[in-house]
């Protein structure tokens, strides 16, 4: 599952950097290793450093891991940026290097590779101090997120010491694939992945888009292509609604199938803890369909006997297919599940940033359409037995929406018709829905 990462490390909100106040801090042409980059037009009139500046200028390059810096983004303006790694330039000269960055304002998943220019060597400040308690606390996971842990060589452990957390971070925190194609997509992966080690030297992976094989170059694919014989992903057909199909995958007896997918899923979610053991898995893959096959879309994945009452374990929307109301029908197609089951769900936690919100936008929309249409009073109680939505998550849902007080001991729904029509308004379009009655399926059953 993965985990919430906002805020994602105890160093957001601190991110200020100090003004730089020193006149003669400025760029040093003769002493900066890289070559080509020319001086701003303020600095060129600026005086003549001093010997000190100079020598710690000189002594600045290649900038540590931990520095703080600005560095010019996408947008063209300059953000508060923390180096995680260097590396040399391959075609530099031996004191060229780039240096992989995390935007302390943003996502992890913008984390990127940049180049000394982009930095604004001005504002350069070296961190001392390397807050490992902080890390470890801001890795704190439950004992059921341990026990898959996506890592092999943590794989099996029951306990994870504060080294070990130290060594996960260490290991995930550089992405290694920056690019993968699936069918007509070329998509830019957020996330580091734990592909078997003959696929660390290759910056994009080709992946068939039915069976999820990956591969090194686009010849292999194209080989690939000619003799896959899939046209959809394996398993049942649950579900089909106009284009739409939802196949249901057990881990079981489509394992290389699992396993694909939990490679690819990764790249998109932080901290999500990859399932080796996807025989306990059922996976849930959304297809848009035409005349060339069923294409994926997005997928949710479900423990097969959960403990705990989880009705989803990871949930993943590919970016091309982001903000179309997939995700919404994900999350609803879950508690479908759930209510042939006859069950309340809930989420496995901690969500992503994303999931967060889409599950929010929907526990919200759901629970106002009820309250909208109900006359009379309605307990917690019966709107879980109405949805799947499991009590706590209900509870939440409307304390936020300010739909519920608490008096004389318990809990009661104040639907005041005003507010709800407001909050409707505000929720927008509730996006696609799961046409039930097209839904096939009965509750897994261990076979044999
Ligand atoms: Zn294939």
């Amino acid at each position: 599952m993965g985990s919430i990462d906002t805020p994602q490390n105890p160093e957001n909100g601190s991110t200020t950097l100090p003004p730089t106040t020193d006149a003669s801090a400025t760029y040093d042409g003769d002493q900066n290793p890289t070559n080509g980059m020319p001086p701003r037009a303020t600095e060129m009139m600026l005086p003549i450093e001093s010997e000190v500046v100079k020598k710690r200028k000189a002594s600045m390059f290649p900038l540590e891991v931990g520095t703080r810096v600005l560095c010019r983004w996408r947008d063209c303006k300059y953000h508060p940026v923390k180096v995680i790694e260097r590396r040399k330039i391959q075609s530099g000269g031996t004191n060229d290097y780039e240096y992989y960055v995390h935007y302390t304002e943003f996502n992890r998943r913008l984390d990127e590779w940049v180049k000394l220019e982009h930095l604004d060597l001005d504002s350069v400040e070296t961190v001392v101090d390397e807050k490992v308690e902080d890390k470890v606390t801001s890795l704190k996971m439950t004992r059921h997120q341990k026990r898959k842990i996506d890592e092999t060589h943590v794989e099996g452990h029951e306990e994870l010491d504060a080294a070990s957390l130290r060594e996960h971070e260490e290991f995930t925190k550089v992405k290694n694939i920056a690019t993968m194609e699936l069918g007509r997509y070329e998509i830019e992966t957020w996330y580091f992945s734990p592909f078997p080690p003959e696929y660390n030297d290759c910056l994009k992976l080709y992946f068939c888009e039915f069976c999820l094989n990956f591969m090194k170059r686009k010849e292999q694919l194209q080989r690939h292509m000619k003799k896959c014989d899939l046209k959809h992903p394996p398993g049942d057909e649950i579900y089909r609604s106009g284009t739409l199909s939802m196949f249901e995958i057990d881990g079981k007896k489509n394992k290389v199938y699992g396993q694909n997918l939990c490679y690819l899923a990764k790249l998109f979610l932080d901290h999500k803890t990859l399932y080796y053991d996807v025989d306990l898995f059922l996976f849930y893959v959304l297809c848009e369909c035409d005349d060339r096959g069923c294409h994926m879309v997005g997928y949710f994945s479900k423990e097969k006997h959960s403990e705990e009452s989880y009705n989803l374990a990871c949930i993943l929307t590919l970016p091309p297919y982001q903000r179309k109301g997939y995700g919404k029908f994900l999350i609803a197609f879950s508690y479908e599940l759930s209510k042939k089951e006859g069950k309340v769900g809930t989420p496995e936690r901690p969500l992503s940033d994303l999931g967060l919100l889409s599950y929010r936008g929907y526990w919200t929309r759901v629970l106002l359409d009820i309250l909208k249409r109900h006359k009379g009073n309605i307990s917690i109680k019966e709107l879980s037995d109405m949805t799947a939505i499991k009590a706590e998550d209900i509870l939440t849902t409307l304390q936020s929406l300010e739909l519920i007080q608490y008096r004389k001991g318990q809990h009661v729904i104040c639907a005041d018709p005003k507010v709800l029509d407001r909050h409707l308004k505000a929720a927008g379009r509730g996006g696609l829905d799961v046409d039930v009655s097209k839904l096939i399926w009965t509750p897994y059953k261990e076979q044999g």
